[in-house]
């Protein structure tokens, strides 16, 4: 007879306490678990899993940087953040850069049960045209576009911005979704400031030899193909 497989989740943790302590009571309530120390790690995991739980404070990447990379290669799983107390990260920005929930240590494992539960249950809107042999691609940790053998490394701005636009793919973002990955909530930036950095990025995707480019929708925002 064998066991009905649950769905997977792919723990995102740093702290191997605190990750055996998920990973143990995942399994126990039924998930399948697979475990990234780092933003490295979770890069290099293949098998794509049903949901994610992240921690915002990685040692080699922020996890939000690593949520953007993750959508921007097409992983549409439901991300669940979780994050220390009186860390100053915005429950905004999770959301901006792609993140479905949010839970700040310490927290009860029943809740994140719960939460996971329920994130799979809505399921989500799958990006079914989301190309995962794409040239462009980008890396969390170091921050680098990719387009074969071509890289750059982006600061962090640019960074969030790019992936956000390659997380769309091929889909029109708008320019306020681009001020809210980008910046802190509540930080005033002109047209003419993201004008600025779309031109940059501009510069960068030629740089790596790109074919795709991002395109002006007018009146609407930007869309990169
Ligand atoms: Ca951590």
């Amino acid at each position: 007879m064998s066991p009905i497989v649950g769905p997977t989740v792919l723990v995102v943790e740093d702290d191997s306490g605190m990750r055996d302590v998920l990973a143990r009571g995942l399994r126990r309530d039924g998930f399948e678990v697979i475990t990234a120390a780092d933003g490295h790690a979770a890069m290099a995991v293949t098998k794509r899993p049903d949901a994610i739980v992240l921690d915002i404070g990685l040692p080699d990447s922020d996890g939000r940087d690593l949520c953007l990379a993750l959508r921007a290669r097409g992983v549409d799983a439901p991300i669940i953040f979780v994050t220390a107390r009186g860390n100053s990260v915005d429950r905004l920005s999770g959301f901006a850069a792609g993140g479905d929930d949010y839970l700040t240590k310490p927290f009860e494992l029943a809740e994140l049960v719960a939460r996971l539960r329920a994130m799979l249950r809505r399921g989500r809107l799958t990006t079914a045209d989301a190309a995962p042999d794409r040239a462009l691609r980008v890396d969390a940790p170091t921050h680098q576009l990719m387009c074969g053998s071509q890289t750059v490394r982006l600061p962090p701005t640019e960074y969030r911005l790019l992936a956000h636009l390659l997380a769309a793919s091929g889909t029109v973002v708008r320019r306020a979704d681009l001020r809210a990955v980008g910046w802190p909530a509540g930080a005033m930036v002109s047209d003419n400031t993201l004008d600025q950095f779309i031109a940059k990025l501009r510069r960068r995707l030629t740089q790596v030899g790109s074919d795709e480019a991002i395109r002006v929708v007018r009146g609407v925002g930007y869309v990169l193909r």
